[in-house]
């Protein structure tokens, strides 16, 4: 521990790749991530556009090498508490939060959540499905351990007495844990855009209006539902409708922030064709105000959308209004050339792609010297020639923390803050 080590807050694809970069260089990494396991938002999409890949199937290998490297201390279910300076070095104090389960001594066999009484809303399917009081967020987890949820945890003991490595302990305390580095990753990504502000699209209650990120779970074949259907009563829908710019792109605050999400065209032109190609007899429209394909692959991946089907609409919904049978109604202003006029379409489902806000709270606390942009994104010191480098020495940054990215231009910053962060601790 010290001055040639380095901190990796946040175990997305971002703190994955940095660590993973710094520690075959030999430099001993510390990441650290809030959550049971690692895998950020990457691990919950059904493809990645414009490659179609699965992205367990190449992310998985990852996060195994990352657990699994000599350099590399992962500490997964923790968060940074304090952040102080003292000379060359970060103290750092982390809160290691209790799992009531022994970490080495779980084989990950869920014998307990299959035992276990209690359903709770599974974040890992944004709320669709359920898991257990005590679960594995999914099957790739890492560290593939059992977390105990206390919060809903009626304490029965049924998961203590069928646990066969007598893993499970209620006794178990959070602990804290020391740091001394020498320089410190930003790895925190994202959140999406909150639903319920948005009034004119139902305010979050339509249950048949639903976050892209849910679509991305129901697109799975092993996901919640194991198909594509309505939340509302299991109806395999006909007609589907995507909105893009959902609280992106707003000139007014009521509709959101004024940048641009960069991801959405693109993951939501791969949902439309996987929508088309999974249910077949299903009609798919995408309602946007430009389509920006901008990367290697992007125009051709959207030309063949259309080739298989999808309807792009030049326009803006206004309201969304939900019918008794739970069928909604969409006002929209479409632009037809120098033209616009006001249609009214009935959708089964329809899909927002909401924007991407940063995870800004909890670094606002612990390192308030840090900037943020005016929307709460990291600055950068040098955004053009130095793109991962913060106005504080030693802190870098990488991925959707520091504004919004897909996943290669996310490795790529990530590649280059442990660059930045090797040549900065070499040089102390
Ligand atoms: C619906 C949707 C579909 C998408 N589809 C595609 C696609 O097809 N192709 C593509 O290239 N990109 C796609 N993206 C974008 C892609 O998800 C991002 O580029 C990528 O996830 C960014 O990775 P990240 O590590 O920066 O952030 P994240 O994936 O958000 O990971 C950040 C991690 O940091 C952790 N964390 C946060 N704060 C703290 C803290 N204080 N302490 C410890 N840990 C913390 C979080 O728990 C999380 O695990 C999509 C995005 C969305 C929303
Ligand atoms: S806590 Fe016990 S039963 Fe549950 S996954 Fe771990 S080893 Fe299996
Ligand atoms: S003690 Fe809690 S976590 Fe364990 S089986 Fe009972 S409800 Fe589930």
């Amino acid at each position: 521990m010290g001055a040639k080590d380095v901190l990796v807050i946040g175990g997305g694809i971002a703190g994955v790749q940095a660590a993973l970069d710094l520690a075959d260089q030999g430099i001993k990494v510390y990441l650290v991530e809030k959550g049971p396991s690692i895998g950020g938002r990457m691990i919950q999409l059904q493809k990645v556009f414009p490659t179609m890949d699965c992205p367990s199937c190449i992310f998985t290998p990852k996060m195994v090498a990352a657990s699994n490297h000599p350099d590399i201390t992962l500490l997964a279910y923790s968060e940074v508490s304090e952040i102080k300076r003292e000379g060359n070095l970060f103290l750092v104090t982390l809160y290691k939060k209790a799992r009531y389960v022994d970490e080495d001594r779980c084989v990950g066999c869920g014998i307990c959540e299959n035992n276990c009484p209690v359903d709770v809303p599974s974040e890992y399917d944004n709320g669709l499905g359920a898991r257990k009081a005590i679960y594995i967020p999914f099957a790739q987890a890492v560290p593939k351990v059992a977390t105990v949820d206390l919060d809903h945890c009626v304490l029965c003991g049924v998961c203590e007495r069928v646990c066969p490595a007598k893993a499970v302990n209620f006794a178990q305390k959070p602990e804290t844990i020391n740091l001394e580095v020498g320089a410190i990753i930003v790895a925190t990504g994202f959140n999406l855009y909150d639903p319920s502000k948005l009034e004119q699209y139902g305010g979050g209650k339509f249950a048949n209006v639903i976050p892209s990120l849910t679509m991305e779970r129901l697109l799975i074949p092993n996901g919640p539902y194991g198909a594509v259907v309505r939340p509302s009563d299991g109806k395999i829908p006909r007609r589907v409708a995507y909105l893009l710019c959902v609280g992106s792109r707003s000139r007014n605050p009521i509709n959101g922030y004024p940048y641009c999400s960069r991801v959405c065209c693109m993951y939501t032109i791969r949902q439309a064709q996987s929508t088309i190609l999974n249910l077949r007899k299903v009609e798919v429209d995408v309602y946007y105000m430009d389509i920006r394909a901008y990367g290697k692959g992007f125009e051709e991946f959207y030309r063949r959308a259309e080739g298989v089907g999808v309807r792009f609409w030049k326009g803006r919904v206004g309201r969304i209004t939900e019918q008794e049978n739970g069928n909604l109604l969409l006002r929209a202003e479409i632009i037809d050339g120098s033209d616009s006029r006001i249609v009214e379409q009935e959708y089964e489902m329809v899909v927002l792609a909401l924007g991407i806000r940063p995870q800004h709270r909890a670094l606002a606390k612990l390192l308030p010297e840090l900037e943020l942009d005016d929307y709460g994104f990291v600055k950068t010191a040098a955004p053009k020639l130095d793109p991962t480098t913060t106005n504080v020495p030693g802190v870098f940054v990488a991925g959707v923390a520091e504004g919004p990215k897909d996943i290669v231009d996310t490795v790529m910053q990530a590649s280059a803050a442990a660059m930045r962060a090797s040549a900065y601790i070499t040089n102390l």
